[in-house]
């Protein structure tokens, strides 16, 4: 049961803080393990949030992740699939590669009733999802152990923001996470 009394601002960071927001009401976080959940409620994943399940964290300013999110941003984090567990919810997926300078195909998998992008796969990192900061349940792990490592394509961010404090800056992509940025240091993600 939700605190209303509470908010992210006030929230106790040493356990949980889950919000109602919105169809939902069975998310759950625990010291290695918690869930991520679509607008609706219809679709729920389980995500490691230590290493080596939970690989990356970081927020992209790539002109894709303005149409995707509807907003200026998307806040990241990426996951091994083997540590990736799908609880309920079918998910339907969009894939394209044109705006992939590499040339991998990068596949969308949304909530078919709300809407709610959950993760992204590029074919060039086959055994790795890209997840939404923002789906997870327990909204103190966005500030604590999801909090992002670096800023990536700060050279398309929208002029209103000035970027975030103790992330690394980094003008074009990447993740930072090394495997990803051998392979090519322009991907979208
Ligand atoms: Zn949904
Ligand atoms: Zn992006």
């Amino acid at each position: 049961m939700s605190d209303n009394t509470a908010s992210v601002s006030t929230a106790d960071k040493s356990k949980p803080y889950i919000p109602l927001a919105g169809g939902a009401n069975d998310g759950w976080s625990t010291e290695k393990e918690a869930t991520a959940t679509c607008f609706c409620g219809a679709v729920q994943v389980v995500f490691p949030t230590e290493s080596p399940g939970l690989v990356d964290t970081f927020v992209c300013n790539c002109t894709d992740c303005r149409k995707i999110t509807a907003s200026m941003f998307a806040s990241n984090f990426i996951v091994l699939d083997s540590h990736l567990t799908h609880v309920r919810g079918e998910l339907k997926a969009f894939a394209q590669s044109k705006t992939i300078a590499s040339g991998n195909t990068m596949t969308d998998f949304f909530c078919p009733t709300c809407g709610t992008l959950m993760y992204r796969r590029s074919s060039g990192f086959p055994d790795m999802s890209v997840m939404r900061i923002g789906t997870v349940d327990d909204f103190n792990l966005h500030e604590t152990k999801l909090f992002p490592r670096r800023e990536v394509f700060t050279k398309d961010r929208v002029g209103w923001l000035k970027g975030i404090e103790g992330a690394k800056q980094v003008e074009a992509g990447g993740s930072g996470n090394r495997k990803i940025e051998t392979k090519s240091t322009q991907e979208k993600l």
